[in-house]
């Protein structure tokens, strides 16, 4: 084993470890949470490194990373997934990369990204972000637009609609963090309610997945508890 792999294969364990107990803590069933590992800013070693570990999907939040870092481990089948604000000009690369995007958030972006996956003859799994934080900083839906927006949906073909994700806000308050998160799970069963199939609900970050974990979240995103810190100059 290389140190990469033994500091991350410590890594990987101890936050499964802690993702069960916050499980069980809230009486669920911890094979119903999956953790996406966040890679943003690490480079391709560190991610072979996690793939030799049986890792498959990351999460990047910048789609130059994933140009460079998939033609790093173009042998390897990696499953990226985007979960960074999205610029409509980016779609290109995305519809070409990207297994997954879990930061949908507007439709403008919506239609672009469709109209670029027929081209390439690919359908992608999608995530709404939806705005649950105040903070002005945090990019997703305005909660009260779901409704048309996941209307306006059905008829993007290569868009596989399956939940919803958030972040919340970033604060140490955490009747406010749970907040973001119970609000994202009532979003999702009234969605449900009205017959859209969204099973999936990602939420929760290293900081704050507890919380998440006890609202519902089928998916936490962890990236500095598996990887390691991240560059000050480049931390989002
Ligand atoms: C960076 C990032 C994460 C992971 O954050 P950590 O605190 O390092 O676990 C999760 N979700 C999104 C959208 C991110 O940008």
């Amino acid at each position: 084993m290389t140190t990469d792999t033994a500091y991350l294969a410590a890594n990987w364990a101890l936050i499964r470890r802690r993702v069960d107990d916050a499980c069980r803590e809230a009486g669920r069933d911890p094979a119903s949470v999956d953790i996406l590992p966040v890679s943003k800013t690490f480079g391709p070693e560190l991610v072979r490194a996690a793939v030799g570990l049986g890792l498959r999907r990351f999460g990047e939040n910048r789609v130059q990373e994933i140009r460079e870092k998939s033609e790093a481990l173009a042998d390897c089948a990696i499953d990226w997934v985007v979960i960074g604000h999205l610029q409509t000009n980016k779609v290109r690369d995305v519809a070409r990369l990207a297994a997954e995007v879990q930061s949908l958030d507007r439709l403008e972006l919506a239609d672009a990204l469709d109209r670029r996956l027929q081209q390439e003859c690919r359908a992608i799994d999608v995530l709404v972000q939806v705005k649950t934080s105040s903070e002005a900083a945090k990019s997703g839906l305005p909660p009260e637009q779901l409704g048309v927006f996941l209307g306006a949906l059905r008829n993007h073909h290569s868009l596989r609609v399956r939940g919803l994700m958030t972040m919340a806000t970033h604060t140490g308050e955490p009747a406010e963090v749970r907040r973001c998160f119970d609000l994202l799970r009532e979003l999702r069963d009234r969605s449900m309610e009205q017959g859209h199939d969204l099973s999936r609900l990602s939420m929760g970050m290293s900081g704050d997945f507890p919380l998440a974990v006890a609202a519902g979240a089928t998916e936490v995103r962890i990236g500095t508890a598996i990887f390691g810190r991240r560059a000050p100059m480049n931390r989002q």
